[in-house]
């Protein structure tokens, strides 16, 4: 066993590669007997952008609630907790001791934006303007709905609101409050890319202009590079124990993080290194086509929504990765294709059979996780269902729960297993990496690829995550034009003509980390940002 399982290890399906030292002291907290403990705390620094990076289930949570001082630290003594003052005196002279010596006191106030946005409409009952009513205490309101263009949705109801929009207001709620330090606990589920880069904006001008500490757990880690001014990475084993590392520098620490091993840490925390190709990957040998289609638009109606697509090819068993911002038609064009709508010029000949993981998911069936699934496909169980879908998926924990009791990230676990198993001629995904943890997004990537490659299947997957398209697609579909009025959707392109057409748009290029490859936002107007754009190299290496 590693010590912390008295009994039968529940995690055997995780190896344990090297026990960590931090494990021989005392954790900072223990929930009871066998519990959860957490070893190490991450330090907020005023003026300072604090990230975390780590799986769920390691902790973070418990780390913020006493830092919060929700919850009094036990120093593993569950039986009998010590009391603050023994909690000081453990944490006399580190850089922890000042803080946590005003948490005893009640002198720090947190604000926080939680994790799951899309439970806040189940908790309220109103609209924006009355969720937002109280916490304009830096007097800053108009001004963050504004830079987050999230003004058109004051007088809506909170549950008319869709998830970005509840994302973002969820966001202001936590920034607008005037407290001592501020935990934002992902912001990028249901973002698009530039809302993902204003919102980390925002939360790095608190840090510096306000001198504001902010601490963020984030998993898009093209984003956590970007707003992050240190890191702490967790790591461990979800459920059991989880270890905060001593702050290490951002590039660092993500680097580390990818290629599995800490350094200073002596741990290695997976067996392989996640990589990126620098260069464009080489165009595969074309397989067959799976469709042609015609040019083709589609207007909602006059003064309505218009979309107008480039006719293409989508090929057989290859990944297609869909890029462009939210409300720009992606879901309109995989309605086309459905046949569920009808052109309004161009023709479709056939109507696809699409599986479809929609980007907001709702399964509240009073029902278990592995009746649900069954429902679906027969192969639940059967030897190619649980290596190629269960174990990458994780989902042996949670197979007999209650599919209403699941997290935001087992929901999305369940439903790309609910989406891959169906019998379709086209499986498209919406936004998968929404509260997947950086781990589970690795996990999800290699079992889509492996799905396509061995089932002959054809999927199209819609990410906002850079890093998950880099890993996960073939080729590229870009859509573009102004959200909610008119979008273009081009032909299927080769990965460096898609990444450059997509990050033109944005006005965001990518340099790449000497280290380990792994692409990095140039800062805007720096000497990099302005060569790339000028050889429209946005995101490979020429
Ligand atoms: P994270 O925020 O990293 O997802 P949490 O801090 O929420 O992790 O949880 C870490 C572990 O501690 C989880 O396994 C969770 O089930 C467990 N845990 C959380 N709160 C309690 C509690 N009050 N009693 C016992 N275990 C708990
Ligand atoms: P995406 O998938 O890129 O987020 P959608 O295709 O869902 O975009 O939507 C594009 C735009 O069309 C949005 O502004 C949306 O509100 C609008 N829209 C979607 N369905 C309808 C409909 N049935 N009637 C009118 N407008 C619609």
């Amino acid at each position: 066993t590693c010590g912390i399982c008295v009994e039968k290890c529940p995690f055997d399906a995780i190896e344990i590669i090297n026990l960590p030292q931090e494990l021989e002291d005392d954790p900072v907290h223990r929930y009871g007997e066998n519990a959860f403990s957490l070893y190490g705390l991450p330090v907020p620094l005023e003026g300072q952008v604090t990230g975390i990076l780590g799986p769920n289930g390691i902790g973070k949570t418990t780390a913020v609630r006493i830092l919060a001082g929700e919850l009094a630290p036990n120093l593993g003594r569950h039986a009998e907790p010590p009391g603050w003052e023994a909690v000081l005196e453990a944490y006399r002279g580190t850089e922890l001791q000042d803080y946590l010596g005003a948490v005893r006191d009640g002198d720090v106030s947190v604000a926080r934006k939680p994790q799951y946005v899309d439970k806040i409409p189940d908790r309220f009952d109103g609209s924006t303007e009355q969720l937002l009513e109280n916490v304009d205490e830096r007097g800053v309101l108009d001004d963050l709905l504004e830079r987050l263009e999230i003004e058109h949705v004051r007088d809506q109801d909170i549950d008319s609101l869709s998830g970005g929009e509840l994302q973002r207001v969820a966001l202001v709620a936590c920034l607008a409050r005037d407290v001592d330090f501020y935990f934002v606990d992902e912001i990028t589920p249901y973002l698009d890319i530039s809302q993902r880069v204003k919102a980390a904006r925002l939360i790095q001008e608190m840090a510096e202009e306000e001198g504001k500490s902010m601490l963020v757990v984030e998993h898009d880690l093209a984003i956590l590079d970007l707003v992050a001014d240190n890191l702490h990475v967790a790591y461990g084993e979800p459920g059991a124990y989880g270890v905060i590392t001593s702050p290490k520098s951002v590039r660092n620490g993500i680097n580390e993080y990818l290629k599995g091993y800490l350094q200073n840490e002596n741990m290695r925390i997976r067996p392989n290194a996640i990589e990126f190709e620098e260069h464009a990957p080489r165009v595969a040998s074309r397989s067959d086509a799976l469709v042609n289609y015609p040019d083709l638009t589609k207007s909602y109606g006059e003064g309505e929504f218009g979309l107008d697509v480039e006719g293409g090819t989508i090929h057989e068993n290859e990944v297609l990765g869909i890029v462009g911002p939210n409300g720009i038609g992606k879901s309109t064009f995989a309605e086309l294709l459905a046949g569920r709508l009808e052109p309004d010029e161009g023709e479709l000949d056939f109507e696809l059979d699409i599986a479809y993981k929609p980007q907001y998911i709702e399964i509240d069936q009073p029902m278990r996780t592995d009746s649900f699934l069954r429902s679906i496909t027969d192969r639940v169980g059967s030897s190619y269902w649980n290596t190629e879908i269960a174990q990458p998926l994780q989902l042996d924990r949670i197979m007999e729960q209650q599919l209403t009791d699941l997290s935001g990230g087992e929901r999305q676990r369940v439903a790309i297993a609910a989406c891959l198993s169906e019998t379709a001629d086209l499986y498209l995904l919406d936004e998968p990496s929404a509260y997947l943890d950086v781990e589970q997004r690795v996990r999800a990537t290699n079992a889509i690829r492996r799905f396509a490659e061995q089932q002959d299947a054809t999927v199209m997957v819609i990410d906002h995550d850079i890093y998950m398209i880099d890993l996960l697609a073939d080729r590229l579909m870009v859509f573009d034009g102004e959200p909610a009025v008119h979008g273009h959707a081009s032909e299927p392109k080769g990965m460096r003509e898609g990444m450059n057409d997509f990050l033109a748009n944005l006005d965001i290029t990518f340099r790449r980390d000497e280290n380990v490859g792994r692409p990095r936002i140039n800062k805007p107007g720096s000497q990099l940002d302005r060569e790339q754009k000028k050889e429209g190299e946005y995101y490979y290496a020429p």
